[in-house]
């Protein structure tokens, strides 16, 4: 059939449909604006490539949504495709249609592995939470079901591919939004690439059971349509054969012949009212002896999609089984259009069917983000937005599994999910192709690779940011495994760094840590600092169980010791605001300056940040560093020149991450054959440093590492730890 053809049925259709003229006229002129698009373009069929949206359209107008996603369906493949921009696209069009045009452009860049049913359904959620606009999914099918239509124009092996992917992904789909009709379709349509034989073998069993199916029918109506009269039921009854995949997949569920397969046969009897369903019911069963065990009631128990009917299965006329559906006319809208089922309703207009539709789709409240005062169909429309999956998210491995996490999910929490061997090995991440800190949360449709170290050196900050319980439990464990001295002493100075040395000795002395380690189910006081140490739990909670009266003298210490602690940092700011330059990042053991602003108190500067040249001396102070403490990193830029070459970048990270540095943002870029990197690190002190940039240095292919003064835009989104270590110092 022709484009014009086409179109020309969809108008009448939509005018059978009561839509209206400027409705009409808008849909006409998304069918000519497309046209226009894409002349010159053609199929693979050979056809031009203005029939494929246009038979879009046309299963959508069957499915009779609303005039914009008409619109979009005529426009869907033009980003894409053609060289249109979204902004004129929408000036001529307007903001939803343009919405629901990238919303189906984006999923259409999707890549599917078909593998286990798992991945299939992380899959199939996150289209739909990628999808965000439930029309977008039918635009979605119904683009799929016309490239299934015409998949006969493609080569074998792709054929097959498609097929597998739509039986995996897009006939479920239409499942969970209960559009039998599409898939159905689309079910079948795969079954004959995947399976040609079976499903010659079958269409042919079926046309030739044909008559003997009808007669069948007929009986069972000659027998039951007097009574159904008499109880003035107005019922249609039919008969058909179930769709060839569903009948596939019993006969391989069941491992038996077409021959042995009582039930291919559906009757449907469609009446006005759920009363008369279980009337119909009762006469059936009056008639036919019900198989045991066949009911089903899905009147009273809908089911997920919101299908309703009465199941049942009897001996039939001349000692047949055979299965009958009973439903109203309202539940068979629903059992073929699924969710579009509600613009049907709408389309019908009357007062009386909006409420019915807004009983019937309750279960939208379950499905869909849905506003409770809607007052009418089309406010409810703009309303239907996916939100089933806003609590997940859904990320790639480069193989092209998908991994479903919850919302917030880091690349650590990714590869713990990954195995707790990956993640404690984790050194660093790519996200689509680019480095990102560690602590980077994770969006849909990402594809993550994670870099390893060769040995396992999980970090204890990772837990200040991993959402998965996995991932913080795997962390805790290793710490817990590993490395026990060394906890014992960070929690111990960490104790000690709260609450004074002073006070820190009375208590050991008094064995209160014994008591609360006794009472936080630790063994030992041992114990409990390893576990402060790597952070199962927090000096603050240890805090609050310490004996009272020593707890009010605590909080007289806890004052002072914070002023000590300032004394402990840097000598010469004793009782001083300061805050350290973020032009030059100053790390402990290096020679330091302060500088007095007039209102941020002094700022420590490197001694030799270029930043001093513009100062009056005056307003420079000799400060430097107190000592070494462990327990704090602070934020520096190094900025690093390589040969251009893949794979360089993964030794620089694990070089930087063997030596207890973290990684908090980098840029990568290249530059007349040089590659340039700029990493912005978070280390305890000088030495680290100077480690780091040695074991850059002496990797072949490295040209230079420098210490660089930091510009702007990289210290924007420091590392959250470290912005809060750097605020904590501001006392
Ligand atoms: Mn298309």
């Amino acid at each position: 059939m022709s484009d014009l053809e086409t179109f020309k049925e969809i108008k009448e259709i939509l005018i059978s449909q009561r839509h209206s003229p400027e409705e009409i006229a808008l849909v006409e002129k998304a069918y000519k604006f497309a046209k226009k698009l894409h002349d010159g373009q053609f199929r693979v069929s050979g056809e031009p490539y203005i029939v494929h949206p246009c038979e879009v359209a046309k299963i959508l107008v069957g499915l009779e949504v609303d005039t914009n996603t008409l619109i979009a369906a005529f426009l869907h493949d033009i980003l894409e495709d053609t060289n249109t921009q979204p902004k004129y696209l929408e000036e001529m069009f307007g903001v939803d249609v343009l919405n629901l045009v990238q919303g189906v452009t984006k999923l259409g860049k999707l890549q599917f592995k078909s593998k286990e049913e798992r991945q299939a359904e992380n899959f199939r959620r996150l289209f739909i939470a990628m999808a965000n606009d439930i029309r977008i999914i039918f635009l979605k099918l119904a683009d799929r079901l016309h490239n299934m239509r015409t998949l006969n124009f493609m080569e074998e092996a792709k054929q097959k591919k498609i097929a597998q992917e739509t039986l995996d992904i897009f006939a479920p789909l239409a499942n969970r939004l209960g559009i039998y009709k599409i898939k159905a379709e689309l079910e079948d349509l795969s079954l004959r690439y995947l399976e040609k034989d079976k499903y010659y073998e079958i269409a042919n069993l079926v046309a030739q059971t044909k008559a003997d199916r009808e007669e069948t029918v007929n009986l069972l109506i000659d027998k039951i349509s007097k009574d159904v009269h008499k109880s003035g039921i107005n019922a249609q009854i039919t008969g058909r054969a179930k769709h060839y995949y569903s009948i596939f997949a019993k006969m391989k569920r069941q491992n038996i012949t077409f021959h042995d397969l009582y039930d291919i046969t559906a009757v449907r009897v469609i009446v006005d009212s759920v009363r008369e369903c279980y009337e119909v019911l009762g006469l059936i069963h009056s008639q036919f002896k019900p198989i045991p065990g066949r009911f089903k009631d899905y009147i009273a128990m809908p089911k997920g999609n919101m299908y309703q009917s009465l199941h049942t299965s009897v001996i039939g006329p001349r000692s047949k089984p055979l299965e009958v559906q009973i439903r109203t006319w309202e539940m068979h809208q629903v059992a073929e259009y699924g969710v579009a089922a509600h613009w049907r309703y709408k389309e019908k207009g009357s007062q009386k069917a909006d409420n019915a539709s807004d009983v019937k789709f309750s279960w939208m409240h379950k499905m869909v983000e849905y506003e409770k005062d809607t007052k009418n169909a089309e406010d409810f429309v703009k309303s239907v937005k996916l939100d089933l999956f806003s609590d997940q998210v859904f990320a790639f491995t480069p193989g092209g599994d998908v991994l479903d996490l919850p919302k917030d999910a880091t690349p650590v929490d990714f590869s713990y999910r990954i195995h707790s061997d990956v993640g404690h090995k984790t050194v660093g991440a790519l996200v689509n192709g680019r480095i990102v800190p560690l602590n980077t949360k994770l969006n849909n449709g990402d594809i993550v690779e994670i870099l390893t170290s060769k040995t396992p050196a999980p970090r204890l900050d990772w837990l200040t940011f991993v959402v998965t319980k996995q991932a913080s439990q795997k962390i805790k464990q290793w710490f817990k495994k590993n490395n026990r001295d060394e906890h014992i002493k960070l929690g111990k100075s960490n104790m000690e760094h709260e609450i004074t040395k002073t006070v820190f000795d009375d208590y050991i002395k008094q064995g209160e840590f014994e008591k609360v380690a006794k009472s936080m189910n630790y063994q030992s006081a041992d114990d409990l600092f390893a576990a402060i140490g790597y952070g199962e739990t927090t000096v603050n909670k240890v805090l609050n169980k310490l004996k009272k009266p020593v707890e009010k003298k605590l909080e007289d210490n806890f004052h002072s010791s914070n002023k000590k602690s300032s004394k402990k940092d840097i000598e010469g700011l004793e009782g001083l605001l300061y805050s350290f330059a973020l032009c030059c990042s100053p790390i402990p053991g290096e020679p330091i300056v302060g500088v007095v602003t007039r209102s941020k108190g002094v700022s420590v500067h490197r001694a030799d940040c270029k930043t001093l040249e513009t100062i009056p001396p005056e307003r420079l102070m000799n400060i430097k560093w107190a000592g070494i403490n462990t327990t704090k990193t602070y934020m520096t830029t190094i900025r690093i020149e390589t040969a251009e070459k893949l794979g360089l970048l993964k030794d620089v990270i694990s070089a930087v991450s063997d030596n207890n540095t973290n990684i908090v943002n980098a840029q990568i870029k290249t530059k007349n054959h040089v590659g340039i990197i700029e990493m912005g690190l978070e280390l305890d002190n000088i030495d680290t440093l100077k480690k780091v940039i040695a074991c850059i240095q002496s990797l072949p292919d490295v040209h230079s590492v420098k210490r660089i003064q930091t510009s702007s835009n990289l210290v924007k989104k420091p590392h959250q730890k470290s912005q809060k270590s750097q605020k904590n110092k501001k006392k």
